[in-house]
């Protein structure tokens, strides 16, 4: 028997994702980088104050999709909505009012937090107030220290305020906690939240599931340029079709057929799996197969129930998009 493939139960159309009050509409989206395309067709809208995920592994196309939106690349194709206005014809109506911390932003080494935001805040017509921003980031102590002698996630935290200067109506941030230990990790998510609390719109890029799941208020997996799944984190690992899942150990001189459990008709696959087998079927599959053993006066060694975590989710995911090339 195989596995069966687990499909995901979001959609990947635009249409079903409308959004009442969307800040960012793209659809159709294309970049090729000369003859690599790094995004292939990509649409998702994102609602006003909403915490929106970008999942993807290593080169899927997620910073491109973000830089796009931030104009800072161009797009070959597709149609790109920020605020109302696509961003190429109308650039001034978008810079001021969305935040963006990317990659591996790095400033001169000497330069202070608070000068850096002094700096920054100079560009925009009506910024944060510097000392505000240290305070909500959590940066007033290291606030005089040189930007080199600054932890990795007073760097970060830095990164972020200084998306947040301009006081942007968006903020896009790009690998919020890479290289951040799990504190500090924790620390900003907490910032994050009160960031969307204050009514900032946020467009998440992460490689961590437990971040996406933690914060997103939805959630876009890319894989290879196109959108291998869209919607909530309770959608997204909700069992397919109502399906459960559940593995079982049977004492010696036991198995699933002996016992008669494949021709359960609650039950729609078994798969070896360890010491015993995983079963798959129907909402019903787990008290079918009890009820089955104990009508034979037969004690499961071990019973263990599990629901699919976003990583699962993005394993299977990842896995079928190999499976098809
Ligand atoms: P990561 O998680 O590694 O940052 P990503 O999902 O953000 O990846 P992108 O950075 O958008 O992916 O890159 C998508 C693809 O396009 C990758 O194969 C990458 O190597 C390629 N690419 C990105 N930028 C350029 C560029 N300036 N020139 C050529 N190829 C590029």
């Amino acid at each position: 028997m195989t596995t069966p493939t687990t499909a995901t139960t979001a959609t990947t159309s635009p249409t079903a994702q409308r959004h009442e009050d969307p800040v960012i509409r793209v659809q159709h989206l294309r970049k090729a980088y000369r003859d690599k395309v790094a995004v292939r067709d990509v649409s998702f809208e994102v609602g006003r104050g909403e915490i929106f995920g970008i999942l993807g592994a290593n080169g899927a196309g997620k910073s491109t999709t973000v830089e796009i939106v931030a104009n800072l690349r161009t797009a070959d194709g597709g149609r790109i909505e920020v605020l109302g206005v696509d961003p190429r014809r109308d650039p001034a109506h978008v810079k001021n009012r969305v935040g963006v911390q990317l990659q591996e932003s790095t400033l001169q080494g000497q330069i202070t937090p608070r000068e850096a935001l002094r700096l920054y805040a100079a560009f925009y017509p009506d910024p944060e107030d510097p000392e505000a921003l240290l305070q909500l980031l959590g940066l007033e102590e290291r606030a005089d220290t040189a930007f080199d002698d600054l932890s990795g996630g007073q760097k970060q935290r830095l990164s972020i305020a200084l998306a947040l200067v301009g006081r942007p109506e968006i903020a896009i941030l790009d690998e919020l906690t890479t290289g951040l230990d799990p504190q500090a990790r924790r620390d900003t998510w907490g910032l994050i939240e009160r960031v969307r609390d204050s009514g900032v719109t946020i467009v998440l890029v992460t490689h961590f599931m437990d971040e996406a799941e933690r914060l997103c208020d939805r959630l876009m997996v890319i894989d290879d340029g196109v959108v291998a799944a869209l919607g909530t984190p309770a959608e997204l690992t909700a069992a397919p079709d109502g399906r459960r899942t559940f593995r079982l150990a049977l004492p010696p001189g036991h198995s699933p057929a002996s016992l008669g459990l494949d021709a359960l008709p609650e039950v729609t696959d078994i798969t070896p799996a360890g010491a015993g087998w995983t079963f798959t079927g129907t909402d019903r599959v787990l008290p079918a197969v009890v009820v089955a053993l104990d009508g034979q006066g037969v004690v499961p060694d071990e019973i263990q129930t599990r629901t699919r975590s976003l990583e699962d989710v993005f394993v299977e995911l990842v896995t079928r998009t190999e499976e098809k090339i």
